[in-house]
């Protein structure tokens, strides 16, 4: 029997083997890290290592994993109700206080939340707004530019050898150079919008200068092009402002949000004022609907991650977090650290020496990535609750895994 068991035991799948065999893969080589629990800006394995995580699940855990007021809501709302009608039918106070919330923190232009569940689910309501708003049809986005993987915002996507595979995508797209003055002139009166991360994230992180911002802010006037500024990674406080449009000086036509926005849960949102809004209610009625959009789950954990922000003041501590990770991030194989707040690339000299100082980083308990546009560059994105303790500790880690 015992012989039996031991072979039994010793032939059972892994969870990692079964990862593999069962969940639809991504890449031929996913991180693979076996988390049980996660709590601050700590995950756990099953051994009870500790990894301080320091890409926030990329850009979602703003208020670290498992705050306890976010977690609160959320059983407190479960206990109340969970789904009770596809969006927009009933009145549903977890997406009515959420969305009244949303828009105190906004220019009185941003009035009106379209909930829905994911960043990409954002864009596409977005371009439908924007298509049914101004009667025209072209989209201009950027190089390098990353929206989300459903169809209508892959043909936004700067990268061709991400979006070939996939032809034919929108037509009357467009894809202009981030930055570049002389390009804005393809923003014409055929445009409906134009589409840009306000600092981008995958391309290795951009941020574009002051007078380019204001620049384009003014083309989309001039033309009529809808100027729609996607926040779902630099968004919620992330870049030292509540949305890093606040750098700018400028105010999107439409803003759109997810990630960080759900304080863990699933939930995104367009954003826009009430009179571009309602295009979509008429003409057809029902022109955007969505069954699980705006979550009275995901709405309640969302609110709770607003309130964490405001009551923690954690935008205003993002400054000095930034400057310590500039001061303390000086191994001389960094060339330069780019990027905002906490949403920063540390990019280095070599980019071959990139993965095994990732690797090295994770062996020793810094869970850290790199950019789908850009592999030669640490992604550098932890919770907005990170101490400083913490990051003194995170980037001492950091300069010790690049070695020449
Ligand atoms: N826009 C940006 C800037 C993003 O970073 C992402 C996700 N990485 C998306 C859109 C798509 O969001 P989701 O994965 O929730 O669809």
């Amino acid at each position: 029997m015992l012989p039996f068991l031991l072979s039994y035991i010793c032939e059972m799948p892994t969870e990692r083997e079964r990862l593999l065999r069962h969940l639809a893969p991504t890449s031929d080589s996913p991180m693979g890290l076996a988390i049980d629990r996660a709590e601050g800006v700590y995950m756990f394995d099953p051994s009870g290592k500790k990894y301080l995580d320091l890409i926030a699940g990329i850009s979602v855990s703003n208020v670290g994993h498992c705050h306890p007021k976010v977690v609160q809501a959320i059983k407190d709302q479960a206990d109340k109700h969970l789904h009770l009608m596809v969006y927009g039918e009933y009145v549903q106070s977890p997406q009515i206080t959420f969305a009244n919330a949303l828009t105190s923190t906004l220019p009185d232009s941003l009035d009106s939340v379209y909930f829905v569940n994911s960043g990409s689910e954002a864009i596409e309501g977005a371009i439908k707004l924007a298509k049914k708003a101004t009667g025209r049809s072209g989209l201009v986005s950027f190089e390098n530019a990353y929206h989300g993987s459903t169809t209508g915002a892959l043909s936004l996507m700067g990268n061709e050898e991400f979006k070939h595979p996939f032809y034919p995508l929108l037509p009357e797209t467009s894809v202009i150079r981030h930055g570049n003055f002389d390009d804005l002139e393809n923003v014409t009166t055929e445009t409906a919008a134009v589409f840009l991360e306000t600092i981008q994230g995958e391309a290795g992180i951009r941020v574009p200068s002051v007078e380019y911002m204001q620049a384009l802010r003014n083309r989309c006037t001039e033309t009529g092009a809808l100027l729609v500024l996607d926040e779902i990674q630099c968004g919620f406080g992330r870049t030292g402002k509540m949305f890093a449009f606040e750098h700018f000086d400028i105010v999107p036509d439409i803003l759109l949000l997810a990630k960080g926005m759900g304080g863990g849960m699933p939930i995104g949102a367009f954003i826009a004022s009430n009179e571009l809004m309602s295009t979509l209610s008429h003409d057809p009625i029902l022109g955007h609907i969505t069954t699980f959009g705006g979550h009275p789950v995901s709405c309640v954990a969302g609110q709770a991650c607003l309130s964490v922000i405001q009551e923690e003041k954690l935008v205003e501590s993002i400054p000095a977090k930034e400057n310590l990770f500039r001061k303390l991030l000086n191994h001389p194989e960094i060339r330069e650290i780019r990027g905002k707040g906490l949403m920063l690339a540390l990019q280095l000299r070599d980019s071959k020496q990139l993965f095994p100082a990732i690797d090295r980083c994770i062996e020793n308990g810094i869970v850290t990535d790199w950019f789908l546009f850009c592999d030669s560059a640490m992604r550098i994105a932890p919770p907005l609750t990170i101490t400083e303790d913490e990051i003194a500790e995170v980037c001492a880690i950091i300069n010790e895994s690049i070695t020449k």
